[in-house]
């Protein structure tokens, strides 16, 4: 097995020892004679395996009994929508901070469901950094306050988690979660599409404070309110079950490694070494304030863009893929979730080192 060192920013990388106990485990489940693939949502086994995934999620993140976990489906862009209609009850306005991207298309959907306030903006700054507390103008009147602690494309992340009072915090975690503690009571509500870093695309894992439920607009669709999904176990239909599966063996994997304590050490060293060698070289560079750069994806440019396709036809030869940048920022992306070794962070310094000596 050649398994080479795979930067996507999602799908991502998994953990080589997950594919591989999945790989065993893929014909007959521990003596079930079928795949997991296979099996009823309702039956024993596969409830097991569901609820063995929750208690280690809820166990790895220290998640508190009043939060609700929810496997759905749908992607964290159907969260956009699922956010405004389960949330905002009465009240007619939620905050949103606009620091990237995803930001963005957070807000574009929010709109077509309620008012939408501005708290924060850094797209003057090109979203190379992250608003100070200081900076958001919250409304207190609002249903909620939504912002995504890590952008994906813009590779900035949140240094602190914002306070908003009594006011719901809500925040896309698609690209951070599972790289560090958190703490969870903070929040009001966590959603993440799984690609990233709990599993195979196709679920999508939010988790809520339970007195948030219960308040769905009456028009959304069944399928989009959350109650529906707290009070079935997340099994109103069927779910996605071999990624729930999947996502279950990544969150016991995380458990082997020392839990998000010891994950957390790792991704800080990946990331550190990663941007000091971008910083003290004269070739790359990275446009994001020091304190808002992301653990988790990495892009970089290269003082000449006309070197970029030789730079990556020379990384994919050394088993260094899918680097590209985004379309929107150009350049180079790293993405250095979880599953990421440190040694495959090791050998793109030491390829972009030669490359620049070369070039
Ligand atoms: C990838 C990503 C999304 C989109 O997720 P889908 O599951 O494709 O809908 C949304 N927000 C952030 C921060 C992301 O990284």
């Amino acid at each position: 097995m050649a398994r080479k060192f795979n930067f996507s920013a999602g799908p991502a990388m998994l953990p080589t020892a997950v594919i591989e106990r999945a790989q065993r485990e893929l014909p007959d489940w521990q003596g079930s004679g079928m795949s997991v693939m296979e099996m009823s949502h309702r039956g024993k086994e596969f409830m097991s395996i569901a609820e063995r995934a929750e208690r280690t999620l809820r166990e790895i993140m220290a998640i508190p009994d009043h939060y609700k976990v929810l496997f759905l489906q749908g992607g964290a862009s159907s969260q956009f929508a699922m956010v405004p209609l389960n949330l905002l009850g009465a009240r007619t306005s939620a905050d949103y901070l606009n620091t990237g991207m995803w930001s963005k298309k957070a807000i574009a959907e929010a709109k077509r469901f309620c008012q939408v306030n501005i708290a924060a903006d850094t797209s003057e700054d090109g979203f190379t950094r992250v608003p100070s507390q200081e900076e958001l103008s919250l409304n207190p009147d609002a249903a909620y306050v939504h912002y995504t602690p890590n952008e994906t494309i813009g590779g900035v992340e949140f240094d602190y988690i914002p306070d908003t009072g009594d006011v719901p915090l809500v925040a896309d975690m698609s690209s951070t979660i599972l790289s560090r503690p958190i703490d969870v009571s903070r929040f009001g509500l966590i959603y993440a599409g799984a690609q990233k870093n709990i599993g195979p695309a196709g679920l999508t894992i939010v988790i809520v404070r339970e007195d948030l439920l219960g308040r769905c607009a009456e028009m959304a669709p069944t399928m989009f309110n959350y109650q529906v999904h707290a009070d079935s176990g997340s099994m109103y239909n069927t779910p996605p079950t071999y990624s729930w599966y999947m996502a279950g063996l990544v969150f016991e994997w995380i458990k082997e490694q020392g839990g998000l304590s010891a994950i957390a050490e790792v991704n800080r060293r990946k990331a550190e070494k990663l941007y000091a060698a971008i910083d003290r070289s004269s070739l790359y560079a990275n446009p994001v304030d020091k304190n808002a750069r992301s653990w988790m994806n990495v892009p970089f440019t290269l003082a000449d863009p006309a070197l970029d396709a030789a730079f990556l036809q020379g990384a994919a030869e050394r088993g260094l893929l899918t680097l590209k940048g985004h379309r929107s920022v150009g350049g180079m992306r790293a993405s250095i979730y979880n599953a990421m070794p440190e040694e495959g962070v090791d050998a793109l310094i030491a390829y972009m080192e030669d490359f620049e000596r070369s070039h």
